[in-house]
């Protein structure tokens, strides 16, 4: 199983409650545990602003790459402005289309970044620059490669940037499973969203999941499940409010895993948040989740 990623990811944020030093702490976790073989790693390109354009307005791509943001943008985006940030979201963007293409040609592939899901066309909030995951569909779309996507967002948080770029699309299935009481607000409506109340814990939770996946997936066949593995809605992380276990979360990837598997579809899967009091977690919560991908790719 092929891995995309790039020590640029990293947004070299300091202290900020973003973690961004997960990426390339994953990364090294699994090369350690030997999850990962270094010729496993894909290191991407830059999407180019043609393949940003399919999502983002052309006056936000200019006012992203000149530096001209208005104070309130920036301030909207939770997180600081430079071009490093600019180089690190185009980078990933890239880096979700080219696991997109690794997930066709060998059933799952990850890119260990991205899920950007707060991301909207005409701006970002919410740590989320560009919506990788709507760029990757619709490049991968525009190739042929597939024409029809669903997305798998198990983020703590609603995939409310996903659900406004595919609100009027038919061809993408939006689904996302999220603490109600939780930004975003207003949650823009997905094809299905399964709100799950403050403090639900594992069972109920896979209950839920395993109950809204099974509805999305016989209401709709993809070509590809574009999974958005968030660490979020694990109980010790600060900007969630469940209390889903370790185990529980990795039983979470082990469901998305099987129900796209049992149909055969590939499954491309991002990391999105995860903000865990305890960093180690975090790291640990992503690296089960490549360690489940890899049982369930080909061998
Ligand atoms: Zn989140």
């Amino acid at each position: 199983m092929k891995l995309v990623y790039s020590d640029q990811y990293d947004l070299n944020l300091g202290d900020h409650v973003f973690p961004s030093v997960k990426y390339r702490l994953t990364k090294e976790k699994l090369l350690r545990d030997g999850i990962v073989r270094p010729e496993d790693l894909v290191e991407p390109a830059p999407a180019s602003d043609e393949d940003v354009a399919l999502v983002h307005h052309r006056e936000y791509i200019r006012k992203l790459k000149t530096g001209t943001l208005s104070y309130l943008e920036i301030l909207r985006l939770e997180i600081p402005y430079s071009p490093e940030l600019v180089r690190a979201v185009w980078l990933c963007a890239g880096g979700s289309i080219l696991a997109g293409r690794l997930a066709l040609a060998g059933n799952i592939a990850v890119n260990v970044g991205g899920g950007f899901h707060h991301a909207f066309p005409d701006h970002g909030e919410g740590f989320c620059v560009l919506h990788d995951v709507a760029i990757a569909i619709r490049r991968l779309q525009k190739e042929g490669a597939i024409q029809r996507a669903m997305t798998v967002d198990c983020d703590v948080h609603q995939g409310n940037g996903t659900a406004e770029i595919f609100a009027a699309d038919p061809t993408v299935f939006t689904f996302s499973i999220h603490q109600e009481r939780n930004y975003p607000y207003p949650k823009p409506a997905s094809n299905l969203d399964v709100n799950v109340e403050d403090g639900t814990e594992d069972e109920e939770y896979l209950a839920a999941l395993e109950d809204g996946l099974g509805q999305a997936l016989a209401e709709f066949h993809p070509d590809m499940v574009f999974y958005l593995a968030g660490a979020d809605p694990y109980r010790e992380d600060q900007l969630g409010g469940l209390k889903l276990s370790l185990h529980g979360i990795e039983r979470r990837d082990r469901l998305v895993l099987q129900a796209a598997r049992a149909k055969n579809i590939p499954v491309m899967i991002t990391l999105a948040g995860g903000y865990a009091r305890s960093l180690e977690d975090t790291i640990r919560i992503h690296s089960n989740t490549v360690r489940a991908a890899k049982e369930f790719a080909k061998p």
